[in-house]
């Protein structure tokens, strides 16, 4: 029997959506460039330019947003420009990320932590969440350059662990593309130049700070037997429909 919710159509796509520039990159850049490995199509979709990080300008971040994406070889990254530290859940924010999600009609979302550190973090998952979900409202009816858009509703949104540890609901394993990961968040080089220079250090600014993102991977995979992997909470049960897709290490 067929299930009358479900929906074809979509564009083989996985999207991620964060609050920051480089949210992406320090989370989920491994899972997304092999989905990108696997043929998905892989667009970044960043809610703020960051402007109010303590080092770089708009434009220099913009510009290594843009390195980053090359470096992971991903298909499309697009900003939407909402103030940074201000944004809210509220109704222009979700008809901004509807038209995002109804453009590229994703199955797969991966968004920011429920809770973390930055409390941009929480409101970007709380905002994404509910927009993913209001996206497959017909009468929610958006725009996208003077066309009417058709309503769309990813099957999954996970959210990535950032800042703060929490346990894992599940985790990918990035193995293969670990050394890129490291080259795609060094393309940030206001934010994680290691070297001395005339700006404040920040927390992310040092060389441990990069080294915490090393060992987190390292810790994720250690737990299925794999060298590096990242991990994901969802609220909505993950099912697999053949235990071939399970990583089978022995651990
Ligand atoms: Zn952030």
């Amino acid at each position: 029997m067929s299930n009358p919710l479900s929906q074809v159509g979509g564009n083989n796509c996985v999207m991620a959506i964060a609050a920051h520039p480089d949210d992406v990159e320090l989370c989920c850049s491994g899972v997304l460039m092999m989905e990108k490995m696997q043929g998905k199509q892989v667009v970044i979709v960043d809610l703020t330019e960051g402007e109010l990080g303590t080092r770089g300008t708009p434009e220099i971040r913009r510009q290594e947003a843009m390195d980053a994406l090359q470096v992971m070889g991903l298909d499309a990254r697009e900003n939407l420009g909402l103030p940074d530290g201000f944004f809210q859940s509220d109704k222009e924010s979700k008809l901004a990320v509807i038209r995002m999600i109804r453009k590229y009609r994703p199955e797969i979302i991966l968004t920011n932590a429920p809770n973390d550190r930055h409390p941009d973090h929480g409101r970007a998952a709380l905002l994404v969440k509910e927009a993913a979900w209001m996206s497959g409202l017909r009468k929610i009816e958006t725009e996208l350059d003077g066309i009417a858009q058709d309503a769309w509703r990813p099957a999954y949104v996970f959210h990535f662990i950032q800042d703060r540890y929490l346990a894992p609901h599940f985790v990918y394993d990035i193995s293969p593309v670990m050394e890129k990961k490291l080259e795609a968040i060094k393309a940030y080089k206001t934010q994680f130049n290691t070297q001395p220079d005339e700006e404040p250090q920040t927390y992310i600014s040092t060389p441990s700070f990069l080294q915490g993102i090393i060992d987190r991977a390292a810790m994720m995979g250690k737990m299925v037997g794999t060298p590096y992997a990242e991990g994901f909470i969802t609220e909505k049960m993950v099912a697999i429909g053949n235990f071939d897709h399970l990583i089978q290490n022995i651990t």
